[in-house]
């Protein structure tokens, strides 16, 4: 497999979205944001993503360099209009709105629609614990109908992603975030490009079947491309009855309550897909002296992990522990791709006519 590191991976990716009509600011956040995803593991949500974004800046369906408005506000509330703008603009651009309130006034809660993909939802709760606030995330997909809810086999829901990010002073911030389908749709996508296979119970057939193949979502693989609606199945909610009840909540909270829209059939032709986020954010002082609370936690945590493990050389991991595990194993060795991706992302920069000289070598 092609090996890059991370720094030549990122300046790559940013002179592609530069070329493609980015500004050289904005192409550098969002080369940042995709391969920090790649860094802490979440390869569905990294540079594999490159192709997609270009085609939707193409067509129009996400805008370049937008300033997001912000719609409404109190002190402790806003709501923010994405603009169809890249999410590596407008998420943060929201989060910290949130985070400047919330540090004003202890809890803030900021609705963001209309956002372009998001991408890894962790990213944005780190943003905050960064600043000592407690962010908790509901997120949804406008525009996308992947997952079947608990009972079901017609899609009706988007994989909704849940975020929680909780700062413990004087050590490393909790965070959760995960899709509320039993796998992320860039998952499936990178299974379907060569990448680590999924679970074999994570995609419903029309019929009630389990399986773990691709081509429930994707159709015929021996294309190029990948059409997630092109497949008769869809992707299961995680836990069943608790998954799906919490993404049916993403969808209320993320998609209808902040305007967004919500999962369901597209309107018009155009395959345009938007993030909804309702995020609140919590000063830990307002309830008690942080070193308490933190001293607190500590020792939870450490009794958390204290559990003898499951098999030999196991280990119970905190949320988040696996993506910082990841990020320094490969902020050392360089980071994988699968050679479809690789492939993908040179044919991507040779379409926005980037010089060959800046394409790096890959390991
Ligand atoms: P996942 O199944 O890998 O779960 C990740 C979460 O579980 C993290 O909090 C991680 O720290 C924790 N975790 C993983 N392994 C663990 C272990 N062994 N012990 C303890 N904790 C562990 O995540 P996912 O559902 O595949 O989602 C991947 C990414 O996709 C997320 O970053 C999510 O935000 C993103 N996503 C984004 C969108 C969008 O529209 N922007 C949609 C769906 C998903």
């Amino acid at each position: 497999m092609p090996v890059l590191d991370a720094n030549s991976l990122r300046t790559f990716v940013a002179a592609i979205f530069a070329a493609a009509g980015c500004s050289a600011e904005e192409s550098a956040r969002i080369a940042a944001s995709l391969v920090s995803a790649n860094l802490t593991g979440h390869d569905s949500h990294g540079v594999v993503r490159t192709p997609r974004y270009v085609a939707w800046l193409r067509e129009g369906l996400v805008r370049a360099d937008v300033e997001p408005r912000i719609e409404r506000a109190t002190s402790i509330t806003a709501v923010v209009d994405g603009l169809y703008g890249f999410g590596q603009t407008v998420a943060p651009f929201a989060v910290r709105l949130g985070v400047e309130k919330a540090l004003a006034s202890g809890l803030a809660a900021i609705a963001l629609k209309n956002a372009g993909h998001i991408g890894r939802v962790g990213e944005w709760a780190e943003l905050a614990a960064e600043r000592g606030v407690i962010s908790i995330h509901f997120v949804n997909v406008q525009g996308s109908l992947l997952v079947a809810p608990f009972g079901g086999v017609d899609r009706r829901l988007s994989t909704a992603p849940f975020c929680i990010g909780v700062p413990i002073a004087g050590g490393e911030p909790i965070i959760l975030d995960f899709a509320t389908s039993l796998v992320a749709e860039g998952k499936v996508l990178v299974a379907s490009r060569g990448g680590p296979p999924i679970p074999p119970d994570a995609l419903i057939l029309p019929d009630g079947r389990l399986t773990g193949d691709p081509a429930a979502l994707y159709g015929d693989l021996s294309r190029a491309e990948r059409n997630p609606e092109a497949g008769e199945g869809a992707i299961r909610a995680f836990g069943l009855h608790k998954g799906s009840g919490l993404a049916v909540l993403c969808e209320i909270l993320a998609g209808a309550l902040t305007g967004n829209g919500t999962a369901g059939p597209r309107e018009g032709a155009r395959s345009r897909i938007t993030n909804g986020m309702l995020s609140f954010y919590l000063r830990p002082d307002v309830i008690d002296d942080p070193e308490a609370f933190a001293r607190r936690a500590r020792r939870f945590l450490a009794f958390c992990r204290s559990s003898r493990p499951d098999r030999p050389g196991g280990a119970v991991l905190m949320p988040g522990e696996p993506e910082r595990r990841k990020r320094e194993a490969r902020e050392r060795a360089g980071i994988e791709l699968p050679r479809e991706v690789w492939d993908s992302l040179l044919a991507t920069a040779r379409s926005v006519g980037l010089a060959p000289d800046r394409i790096p070598t890959a390991r």
